[in-house]
């Protein structure tokens, strides 16, 4: 069985020309499961002998919802989602004044270790499909009962790691007859897989290309992200004014503010000197306390000193609203204490921990 959200509406028609069927079927069933209908028998304007072949050969690969929770000021909603083969990921909804936003994962753990990061503490269990990257914005639609108009490929997994699916879920979420999102709504962020930036430049998208940076320097980021290793801020930041050349588009630094880590002025001095002259902006991440590790937020006086020197340098930048923290909104933190405590309960029954 496959997962139908895994076929564009072309490759479902051809799928349904060579099962006898019409073509026209491909957009007729897309409209019922991009209006919330999960079920190919709910179809109504679907004959029965199609369903039963679509029965047959697919799933309609929307994950369940194992948990949800909802921020005191209901402005962000954080939802563990369980795919078919029982893996669990974690996506966001943030509702600002433009639109609804979601911060989806795009793979099921990850193998990038960033020190700051949750998702990555099992490593990487294995990668999202394109269609499952679509089933948990489906299903989250459907759960706060609004369109989703922006998308951030920010959850957890490295998206450049997985670059066909991701690159075909984009190319699918801007589909008119699809969730027709466009690419200008949609943040690709990365913690700089060169190679792959300059892949992604040639595939004429329009999305953001975010960078999670978090370091002004190769010595420093050594210390918090193991690709440090293998890229330099150098060719991150060459990647980078190509990538902004070939798009025309502002590109985006992630700079996580950790506490006596990487918050001080000379920090932010560093930082301005680097991205001097680009079309850039830098969102200042205070980051969330993760009980796997020591890190802490900086004082607000720190983290407005580190903007001001950023701003002190012609460098824009923002910090980032603080959205969910009552509800463990930071990357990857609901999924690691929903599998602590699976595993504490399994402990309990005696059966098997990984
Ligand atoms: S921050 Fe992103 S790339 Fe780094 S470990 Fe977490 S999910 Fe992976």
């Amino acid at each position: 069985m496959e997962n139908i959200l895994d076929y564009t509406q072309d490759e479902l028609k051809q799928w349904m020309e060579l099962n006898g069927e019409k073509s026209f079927r491909a957009k007729q069933i897309n409209d019922w499961i991009y209006k919330g209908i999960f079920n190919f028998d709910d179809m109504k304007n679907i004959p029965n002998e199609t369903k039963a072949k679509l029965n047959n050969s697919f799933y309609i690969g929307v994950p369940e919802v194992t948990h949800r929770l909802d921020s005191k000021n209901n402005d962000t909603s954080k939802f563990l989602l369980k795919f078919k083969d029982g893996n669990i990921i974690e996506c966001v909804v943030m509702k600002y004044d433009y639109g609804n936003s979601i911060c989806i994962s795009t793979q099921v753990g990850c193998r990038m270790g960033c020190s700051f990061c949750a998702s990555t503490i099992g490593g990487l269990i294995r990668s999202l499909s394109s269609g499952e990257m679509l089933g948990e914005i489906l299903r989250a639609q459907k759960e706060i009962g609004e369109r989703i108009s922006n998308i951030v490929l920010m959850g957890s997994g490295e998206p450049l790691d997985n670059y066909d699916n991701v690159v075909k879920f984009l190319k699918t979420v801007n589909f008119d007859n699809g969730l027709n999102i466009g690419q200008r709504h949609i943040t690709l962020s990365t913690c700089g897989i060169v190679p792959k930036i300059y892949d992604l430049m040639k595939e004429n998208l329009q999305i953001t290309l975010a960078i999670s940076l978090h370091a002004p320097n190769d010595y420093l980021r050594k210390k918090i992200m193991p690709i440090a290793n293998k890229y330099t801020i150098d060719e991150i930041i060459n990647a980078c004014k190509d990538y902004i050349k070939t798009t025309k588009r502002r590109v985006t630094f992630e700079y996580s503010l950790v506490k006596d880590v990487n918050d001080s002025t000379e920090n932010a001095e560093e930082l301005a000197s680097i991205l001097k002259g680009m079309l850039c902006h830098v969102n200042i991440i205070p980051v969330n306390a993760v009980k796997e590790n020591d890190y802490e937020k900086p004082s607000n006086h720190r983290i407005k000193n580190f903007s001001d020197v950023l701003t002190k340098f012609n460098i824009e930048n923002t910090i980032r609203k603080e959205m969910g923290t009552d509800i463990n909104a930071a990357c990857g933190q609901l999924r690691r204490n929903y599998l602590n405590q699976s595993n504490e309960m399994r402990c309990k029954d005696g059966g098997d921990v990984i």
